[in-house]
């Protein structure tokens, strides 16, 4: 941790822009931007580069245009809002989240963090405060990653900008080229200037929903996010060998389905006693061949999604599903696939002391927590100090029309944000 000593000096700037936050502001911008997409049920379908976000886009683009403003958009189309520092040349301090949503997704996630970031430069007009650092605010391309595969290409290709090149020939289920996607939103914002992608970035800030139930739970208005847990994707099949389910007496047969199912059941209990409230152990496709009333089956396929905050964990579950596999696989055999793996991310001590110090001044209860989710932020911790702040989600409930926020949460994140903000753009 940074001694108090060490943001004493620019605190009171800081407490000055957050006591400019205006609540009825952020929330009126939070509502115009949940009208591209709104739907009957309060949801909001606003999927990456669709006409409905192109257009959301073009608003965004029409909010801030005084002269110390100006509209930015890189080869990823990450669409970005810079407002001047009084040293144009340092590394700005850079803020935001994305304002793609899922094909039926809430009005928060991902737009919070996009809103609360123009609140605070709203909040540094008002408090008539030039910082030494510019303020960049940025709405990342494709963070949800449903239209366009894979997910975060915005900020993934920003951190490193030659993964771009693999993204561009991304396509939708209509046969839709991201890059031909990623060309209409050039053509929408001629007002953005365009810039290369990828540039260098004092710190990063986070503001995003929770979109779990932990921080209501225990009554927290302000999480301070310190890591995003790692998580490994396995591929396991299991092979057998098919019979006729009336003439096979049971101690003949090579029963695929029986051993994975029994293989799955194992895996569970013994995660369970493991006790460790971290972890994350999921089954969520199972495949079964041929797949027929009267014939055993020969082949099954299953999916196992592992996370936990600590890659040595990842590494203990690894090693017991390895386990769990060989002693049930009977007189069948299997085979494993690791399809995908990505390490815990620790968020920086810097950014983090930071962020405990703005939610501190804000007065409202606050803890500290790991993200279950991934985030943008996880690809700019690649590339940058970078850290995240929480709000509550309602319930736990996210990527669902039901997602909300209470107002006093939200407008407290923005305040946070801003203390935070202002105190890395002044130093
Ligand atoms: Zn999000």
């Amino acid at each position: 941790m940074n001694s108090l000593h060490e943001i004493q000096v620019p605190a009171s700037q800081a407490q000055g822009v957050m006591d400019h936050i205006n609540g009825d502001r952020l929330m009126q911008m939070l509502r115009q931007l949940a009208s591209f997409g709104m739907r009957n049920d309060s949801g909001v379908s606003r999927e990456a580069l669709t006409p409905t976000e192109l257009e959301a886009r073009q608003w965004l683009c029409s909010l801030f245009t005084g002269s110390q403003y100006q509209w930015v958009i890189d080869d990823a189309a990450n669409l970005l809002l810079r407002r001047e520092g009084t040293c144009p040349e340092l590394a700005p301090v850079m803020t935001g989240s994305h304002i793609d949503t899922q094909p039926v997704g809430g009005w928060l996630d991902g737009a919070y963090g996009v809103m609360a970031g123009l609140e605070v430069l709203h909040a540094l007009d008002d408090a008539g405060i030039q910082t030494r650092r510019a303020i960049e605010v940025v709405a990342w391309t494709n963070e949800e990653g449903s239209r366009f595969s894979p997910g975060a290409m915005g900020s993934s290709a920003f951190s490193q900008p030659d993964r771009l090149i693999g993204f561009l020939e991304a396509q939708d289920n209509d046969g839709h080229r991201f890059e031909s996607a990623r060309d209409a939103a050039l053509q929408v914002t001629p007002a953005a200037k365009k810039a290369a992608l990828g540039h260098p970035v004092h710190a990063y800030i986070e503001a995003h929903i929770e979109q779990g139930p932990v921080m209501e739970l225990g009554g927290y208005s302000l999480g301070v996010v310190s890591s995003i847990q790692g998580v490994r994707w396995y591929e396991v099949t299991v092979h057998g060998n098919s019979a006729h389910a009336g003439t096979t007496p049971l101690m003949a047969r090579q029963d695929a389905l029986l051993t994975a199912a029994t293989m799955v059941s194992q895996l569970g209990a013994e995660a369970a006693a493991r006790n460790d409230h971290a972890l994350r152990l999921t089954v969520g496709r199972f495949e079964v061949s041929p797949g027929s009333i009267n014939t055993v089956a020969d082949r099954v396929t299953f999916s196992v999604d592992i996370r936990h905050p600590q890659e040595s964990e990842l590494i203990a579950m690894q090693d017991l599903l390895g386990s769990v596999l060989e002693r049930n696989v009977g007189t069948c055999t299997h085979e494993v696939r690791l399809l995908m793996q990505r390490s815990p991310t620790l968020f920086d001590d810097h950014v983090l002391s930071v962020l405990s110090a703005a939610v501190v001044a804000t007065g409202v209860p606050h803890c500290s927590l790991g993200s279950g989710a991934f985030h943008d932020a996880m690809y700019l911790a690649d590339c940058c100090p970078a850290a995240m702040l929480f709000v509550p989600s309602i319930e736990g409930i996210s990527h669902n029309a039901a997602e909300n926020t209470h107002t006093a949460d939200l407008v407290a994140g923005a305040k946070a944000l801003a203390f935070a903000l202002v105190t890395l753009a002044i130093t």
